[in-house]
């Protein structure tokens, strides 16, 4: 059968979620009178969503059970997403309904309109810490401002995408990904819809201070050479300055002043410049480690099991 939506969920250890979850897509999907099918990639979970999971899809032929060997993340939980939804239009939402199905026909207006990413913007966070409301307003902007690509602030891997757009995702099989970059990347029509992210339903965030931070180093690194750049400034700018203080140094010393004698000097430059080559290479390293990773060349993910295509 032809399928108009697929819905792609990740899920890692979402089993409080998972029945409302499907209860809501379900009902909303139903509403909209296509024919749909709701992909769920079992991200390595531990608390039984894996079970209930194939439960779901035992007790109905739209829920498609997608489960990983093991945890490979958020990010490559979405791109299994697109490899495996065989939908005209790919919706990604996460699994802890802070993203409301509901929306889900708003984006799909949209797309009948005739646009081709049709991405949710986050008007209003609710129940999220002012830490983490902080971080992510300051990250979508440093990654507006340095990356090439224009990835529209506050917009999350919630959207709607049209078969054209994930055909296109799916031949991008970057190891390091941030699929929202990828998706304001390739281009065609994009809109945004405004909603209101509500808090999760039930159980943890997955996304711990680490995560992120390593997501924001992906979206960096994967969408600019800003670090690198950073590096060579400094470079200039040190060897500008030094430049410029041997006349000052050497007058100085003819002057008979004695105010750059003495290892503390000496001491702090060496100090201070080993510091900022360490650095520089530590963000040579990011770059050199992420092309290792890709020369490597092995699978994005292993799936342990999945349903045949009918
Ligand atoms: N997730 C995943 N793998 C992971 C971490 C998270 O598949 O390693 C899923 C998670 O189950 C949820 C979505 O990604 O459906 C977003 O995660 P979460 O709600 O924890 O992130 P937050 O909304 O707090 O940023
Ligand atoms: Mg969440």
């Amino acid at each position: 059968m032809k399928i108009t939506y697929s819905i792609v969920a990740p899920i890692y250890n979402e089993i409080e979620n998972l029945p409302e979850l499907y209860r809501r897509v379900r009902d909303v999907m139903d509403s909209s009178g296509q024919p749909w099918e709701l992909v769920l990639v079992d991200d390595g979970s531990t608390d039984g969503s894996t079970e209930k999971i194939r439960e779901l899809a035992q007790a109905d032929k739209h829920v498609r059970p997608i489960i990983f060997a093991r945890n490979f993340g958020h990010q490559v939980a979405i791109t299994a997403g697109w490899d495996y939804a065989r939908g005209d239009a790919v919706v990604i939402i996460d699994a802890d309904l802070q993203d409301p199905p509901e929306v889900i026909l708003e984006l799909a207006k949209k797309w009948q309109e005739g646009y081709e990413v049709v991405y949710a913007v986050r008007s209003e966070r609710e129940g999220e810490t002012w830490f983490k409301k902080t971080t992510a307003a300051l990250f979508y902007r440093i990654i507006y401002r340095i990356t090439d690509v224009k990835i529209p602030v506050d917009t999350g891997d919630f959207r709607l995408m049209d078969r054209k757009v994930v055909n296109v995702l799916k031949q991008m099989r970057e190891r390091h990904r941030f699929p929202r970059g990828m998706s304001a990347w390739v281009g065609f029509r994009q809109i945004g819809v405004p909603y209101k992210r509500a808090a999760r339903t039930a159980g943890v965030t997955k996304y711990p201070f680490r995560k992120m931070l390593k997501l924001a180093i992906n979206a960096i690194t994967g969408f600019s050479y800003f670090p690198l750049q950073v590096a060579t400034f400094f470079g200039f700018v040190s060897a500008g300055l030094s430049i410029l203080a041997i006349p000052v140094v050497a007058i100085l010393r003819l002057a008979g002043s004695h105010f750059f004698e003495g290892q503390t000097t000496t001491l702090i430059s060496v100090l201070f410049l080993g510091g900022v080559q360490l650095i520089s290479l530590g963000i040579l390293g990011e770059y050199v480690g992420r092309l290792y990773d890709e020369a490597k060349g092995r699978p994005l993910y292993i799936v342990r099991d999945a349903p045949e295509d009918d």
